[in-house]
């Protein structure tokens, strides 16, 4: 519904939940996979997400079967994972692009470290936990968002409608922290990397 009202705003993701209670029971339920492939077959989505996942799960059938649905058709993996899952979701599916949610939930160094290794991975930042330092960027974030500047990008979280709230409070928050990076650099994760990362298969060409 949102997409038909604003095309070029609109990126949508299938979530494979049909209600907030399988966020985490998803990963052993069999009744994902025909849910998935039902709004698959009836809607277009750029990727699958975001979805939760850790460490061994990822080996389980369920969301091995949801890896394949999204590789039969191209779609980004956007995966609240722990590094473990990442490695083992790009093991099953090398080419897959991942956009790793909350990744700076975990330390700088070990994400750039990640990032290295996985060259098609991008991070969004949704609930940076570096809120004490205020409107200063952690110094060792900085250095990775200069040592990747086409990897990172801000996140939202609204998944769900009482995140809409927030939009305007996050909004500032974003804009105070990306203003003690360089302009272009700012630009980048602030909306260009996203863009360019879903613009290929997702909003309308103008
Ligand atoms: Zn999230």
């Amino acid at each position: 519904m949102l997409l038909a009202e604003a095309p070029d705003l609109i990126v949508p993701e299938l979530r494979p939940y049909r209600t907030r209670a399988d966020t985490s029971g998803w990963v052993r339920d069999d009744g994902i996979l025909p849910y998935l492939e039902a709004r698959l077959a009836k809607y277009r989505y750029a990727g699958i997400g975001e979805f939760h996942l850790f460490g061994e799960e990822a080996e389980l059938p369920i969301p091995q079967r949801m890896v394949a649905l999204a590789r039969e058709r191209d779609l980004l993996l956007h995966a609240h994972s722990d590094v473990e899952a990442i490695d083992r979701l790009f093991r099953q599916w090398p080419q897959a692009r991942i956009l790793w949610a909350h990744s700076s939930f975990d330390r700088p160094e070990k994400v750039r470290e990640v990032l290295r290794r996985h060259p098609r991975l991008w991070c969004d930042l949704a609930y940076r936990s570096d809120h004490a330092h205020g409107n200063k960027l952690d110094p060792a974030w900085r250095e990775a968002f200069i040592a990747h500047p086409d990897r990172f990008m801000v996140g939202t979280d609204t998944f769900t409608p009482e995140r809409w709230h927030f939009i305007g409070t996050h909004a500032s928050f974003s804009r105070g922290w990306l203003a003690d990076l360089p302009l272009a650099l700012a630009e980048r994760v602030a909306w260009r990397n996203a863009e360019a990362l879903l613009r290929a298969n997702t909003l309308p060409r103008t």
